[in-house]
């Protein structure tokens, strides 16, 4: 009720909050001594809104608003990324962190939670542009963030050249070198092994999980990733990799549909140098554009990569009725509510996001870790221990499913639970702070 009498406009906060609490319930019968938690788990420790003052190329000073939600740090330092989309606005930042605290728990990394961005379009602005913006960005970000305080990464719209440029203004500011300061970076300021394919990667180990206990494996599987940014292109290299189809995938512009398998070299070629799925199907005979949702295409496994609400009721159905065996959240809160209870009905495995797309940040926990002792690790034992990260993590959640809710396959509430409890016994331990 506090939630919603203090900030009454924010639709995607309260919708997850209503979540976590159904969730938490269960958990509060058997550990009373934590019903004092959930107000202050729910508020978040500092909210910060800020101007972000910038130069256009025509010489035009231009404004935008940028944000840090520095949601919990009972775990440890405020982490999480960092996101470029006109959509950002307190609302969506606030969710997003609500989210990262629970996640961060679940990957079992001493981490806390936390979110930012700016509400910018990225893909407007040329690269000088950009530079500066993200210079004004951290310029504002400077006297908020530090390796032992809060380490943003990149999200949306903000990948490692961007967090390079993030970096070196923070580095001018302070006036000594932090890498552990900010994650994402480019290898050669720091930047871990395998941090870019983190996120793709871990929702596939996570997914694989999942249909292992079906009896099930993504060899042979033909598989739905929307999306074709970061996490999306990573996801479908693992899936081919473990020897399942990429029958279809989509970015903003639209969709894709390709039976015999996207060419993810040739897409990935094609969006780096702007195009759209639009223009790469027009290079392969096998493939059909579209304008509608990728998700109503026949597949057995579904990995929604690029955005909030890109599976709702009609997209849910569509997957229930092609019998669809699991689906995994790369991205952040792509199936809606009503979708996901849709999913459930039709007995369609869910992996949510918190625990899915989880391997982004374990991997930045791990590139704090390289910083702090001045190591670099190698591609093999980073991926090691992401694969370790994310098969404890789903054990962790399908544990708690199982205890809390009665069901080991209710991921969606044991991932709540889970992330509850790592979160809640830090919160009692430190007192009421
Ligand atoms: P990118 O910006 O690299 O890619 C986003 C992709 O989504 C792009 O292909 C974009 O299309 C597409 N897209 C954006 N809006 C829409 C829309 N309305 N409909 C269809 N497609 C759309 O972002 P990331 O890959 O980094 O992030 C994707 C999601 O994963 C986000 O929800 C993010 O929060 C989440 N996530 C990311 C992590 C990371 O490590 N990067 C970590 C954990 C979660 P176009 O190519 O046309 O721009």
């Amino acid at each position: 009720r506090d939630v919603l009498r203090r900030d009454p406009h924010q639709e995607f906060f309260h919708s997850d909050v209503r979540g976590v609490l159904r969730s938490i319930g269960p958990v509060l019968v058997e550990h009373p001594e934590y019903t004092d938690v959930v107000g202050r788990l729910c508020e978040p420790e500092r909210v910060i809104v800020f101007r972000i003052p910038w130069v256009d190329d025509s010489g035009r000073v231009r404004v935008n608003r940028g944000f840090r939600v520095q949601f919990n740090s009972a775990l440890g330092p405020y982490k999480g990324g960092t996101r470029f989309a006109p959509s950002v606005d307190l609302d969506v930042v606030k969710f997003l962190g609500f989210e990262q605290v629970f996640k961060n728990a679940l990957t079992g990394q001493d981490i806390g939670g936390g979110k930012g961005g700016a509400d910018v379009d990225p893909k407007a602005l040329s690269a000088g542009e950009l530079m500066r913006f993200c210079q004004s960005f951290a310029t504002e970000m400077a006297g908020h963030a530090g390796a032992a305080v809060d380490v943003p990464a990149g999200d949306m719209g903000v990948g490692s050249r961007e967090i390079g440029w993030i970096y070196g203004q923070y580095q001018r500011l302070i006036g000594y070198h932090e890498p552990g300061a900010f994650t994402g970076k480019p290898a050669v300021l720091g930047g871990s092994a395998l941090r870019p394919e983190a996120t793709g990667y871990g929702t596939v180990y996570f997914t694989r999980r999942m249909l292992d206990d079906q009896g099930r494996d993504l060899d042979g599987a033909r598989v739905v990733v929307s999306g074709s940014g970061s996490v999306a292109l990573h996801a479908m290299a693992k899936v081919i990799d473990s020897g399942g189809t990429v029958v279809g995938c989509s970015d903003s512009r639209g969709s894709v549909s390709e039976p015999d398998g996207v060419d993810v070299d040739l897409l990935r070629e094609i969006k780096g140098q702007g195009g759209s799925v639009a223009d790469y199907a027009e290079k392969r005979s096998g493939a059909t554009a579209s304008q509608g949702s990728p998700f109503t295409l026949e597949c057995d496994v579904a990995l929604p990569c690029a955005t909030q609400n890109e599976i709702g009721p009609d997209e849910a159905r569509a997957l229930v009725d092609h019998g669809c065996w699991a689906v995994a959240e790369g991205a952040n809160g792509p199936v809606t509510p009503e979708a996901r209870e849709i999913l459930r009905e039709g007995g369609v495995g869910f992996g949510p996001g918190k625990a899915a797309n989880a391997g982004g940040v374990a991997v930045s926990a791990l590139e704090m870790q390289q910083a702090a002792g001045r190591e670099r690790w190698s591609a093999e034992d980073v991926d090691a221990q992401l694969s370790t990260i994310m098969s404890d993590a789903y054990d962790r959640v399908r544990e708690a499913a199982d205890r809390y809710h009665g069901d080991p396959g209710d991921l969606e509430n044991g991932a709540n639970a889970a992330g509850f409890l790592r979160v809640a016994e830090a919160m009692t331990s430190l007192g009421v702070v």
